[in-house]
């Protein structure tokens, strides 16, 4: 479902990534891991098109990422950024709206289940500010399924959360990881969510995969001695 074909990506002088190659199969929950700089929040934005690779490809869906392709793509960031001025509701279905072109009453109907479906379906017309900071993840979590993407990227989803906000947005995210068929790709520092809901964990190192497999290789025996400090440092 994405494939990472030899890519490279420069800032300036600074190679961040270096001939990349990694793939993910359809369905599968890949957590990336590894120290600050290492290269994951580059990898979202190559994959949101809000940056472009210097050499090599990156396909999704077996197609080369484009502005189309990447519409099947749905991202959650640490921030929220929820429509402040748009109530809960109208923040999920704004998109499917303007950008898939579905009726209001489809999209209305849509959103309802999602945000039923991810506990918040009193808070329709609440306004995001009114909310917690996690019930403002949860409803940015509906809105990005809302666009039935066949690519979820989670960018730390639960870093900018008080620690008691932290387990009901980790819950909901399990329940999307076991009960649809969606790609996920997820930078965390909780390793205990990557544990949890990862097929596969990769570990970064100054822009390349230095080791990866199941977290429970990954955390159980690490065979990398830079992933032993990271594990050590992190938990
Ligand atoms: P991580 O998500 O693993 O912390 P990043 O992908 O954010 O790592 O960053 C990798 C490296 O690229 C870092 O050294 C960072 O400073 C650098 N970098 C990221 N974005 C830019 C940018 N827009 N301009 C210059 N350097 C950048």
């Amino acid at each position: 479902m994405v494939r990472f074909e030899q890519v490279t990506k420069r800032f300036g002088d600074t190679t961040v990534l270096d001939r990349l190659d990694f793939s993910v199969e359809q369905g599968k929950h890949v957590t990336l891991i590894g120290p600050s700089g290492s290269g994951k929040t580059t990898i979202l934005r190559l994959l949101m098109t809000l940056l472009t690779p210097d050499e090599g490809r990156i396909l999704v869906g077996g197609r080369p990422l484009d502005k189309e392709v990447r519409k099947g793509i749905g991202m959650v960031f640490q921030q929220f950024n929820l429509f402040p001025n748009m109530r809960v509701l109208r923040n999920v279905t704004e998109a499917p709206v303007h950008v898939l072109g579905l009726s209001k009453d489809e999209a209305v109907e849509r959103a309802k289940g999602l945000l039923e479906m991810v506990g918040l379906g009193d808070k329709l017309d609440a306004y995001p500010t009114q909310l917690s900071g996690g019930q403002q993840q949860r409803v940015a979590i509906a809105r990005a399924l809302a666009m039935r993407p066949r690519v979820l990227l989670l960018d730390e989803v639960t870093s900018a959360l008080d620690p008691e906000l932290v387990a009901g947005v980790l819950d909901v995210l399990r329940d999307i990881a076991r009960s649809t068929d969606i790609t996920m790709l997820c930078v965390t520092h909780e390793m205990n969510f990557a544990r949890d809901i990862s097929d596969r964990v990769l570990m970064f190192d100054a822009g390349r995969v230095i080791e990866s497999g199941p977290p429970e290789r990954i955390f159980g025996a690490p065979e990398h001695e830079r992933t032993r400090e990271f594990l050590s440092a992190v938990r």
